[in-house]
C-alpha cells in the first residue's frame, strides 16, 4: 500500500482502511477506491487535507 500523497512505502496501518505515512506525516483512509487525506495535529486531531 503506497502513500497517495508522496508515493512512499513507509506506511503503517492504524485502523480499518486507515493508514499513516511516516514520510509526509499524513493519515489517509480509503472510501471505496478514493483516498481521503488528513493532517494529524499535535493534539492527535485530524484535519482534512
Ligand atoms: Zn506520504
Amino acid at each position: 500500500m503506497k502513500c497517495p500523497g508522496c508515493g512512499s512505502k513507509a506506511v503503517g496501518k492504524v485502523g480499518p482502511e486507515q493508514y499513516y505515512c511516516w514520510d509526509c506525516f499524513i493519515e489517509y483512509q480509503y472510501h471505496g477506491n478514493r483516498a481521503k487525506l488528513y493532517v494529524v495535529e499535535e493534539d492527535g486531531g485530524l484535519v482534512e487535507f
